[in-house]
């Protein structure tokens, strides 16, 4: 897998402050799409042990409430063993963090994935120009959902992540 950037500090992706890890790779297209750069699998570094390092020095710091994937799209398949690894890994060395991952796939064709219960919350679906705005939070079209994995798993059926509530 190949990646972007790592983004610290970062309070736009999910509860709290965050580090975030842009992957290379997403088959969406979206009209509007604001990481276009982002959509070729080839382009970008080699998500390496060195990347590795660099995203559990931010996990380290008490005030960072966990990670956030995103892209890209970290469940483009190219990326699922690679962010499958990178996931449990993290989960494993961290669990007191949250982990948010962003998907352009819809939640009903991805929630089987053997790693997504290590996941807390997925925003899932494409970003629709015509369904854009600006005032949601963690999601830039109403057609999107920020989508509480643990509940959604437990009663087999999507239940969004509370406003208020935190993983
Ligand atoms: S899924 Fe995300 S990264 Fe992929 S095209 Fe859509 S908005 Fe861009």
């Amino acid at each position: 897998m190949r990646y972007h950037n790592i983004t610290k500090d970062d309070m736009l992706n999910g509860c709290g402050l965050r580090v975030v890890l842009w992957v290379s790779g997403c088959e969406h297209h979206c009209f509007g799409c604001h990481n276009p750069v982002t959509w070729n699998p080839d382009d970008g570094i080699e998500f390496d042990e060195d990347a590795e390092k660099e995203i559990f020095s931010e996990l380290n710091k008490d005030y960072i409430d966990g990670i956030t994937l995103s892209g890209g799209d970290p469940l483009f398949k190219g990326n699922r063993d690679c962010v499958g690894k990178f996931i449990r890994k993290v989960k494993e060395n961290y669990p007191q963090k949250n982990i948010w991952l962003y998907t352009g796939y819809l939640w009903e064709n991805i929630n089987t994935i053997d790693f997504i219960p290590y996941v807390d919350v997925i925003v899932d679906g494409k970003f629709i120009e015509k369904f854009k705005d600006g005032s949601l939070h963690w999601k830039g079209s109403s057609n999107q959902r920020v989508i509480d994995v643990k509940e959604s798993l437990r009663k087999s059926e999507v239940v969004l992540f509370g406003i208020r509530e935190r993983v």
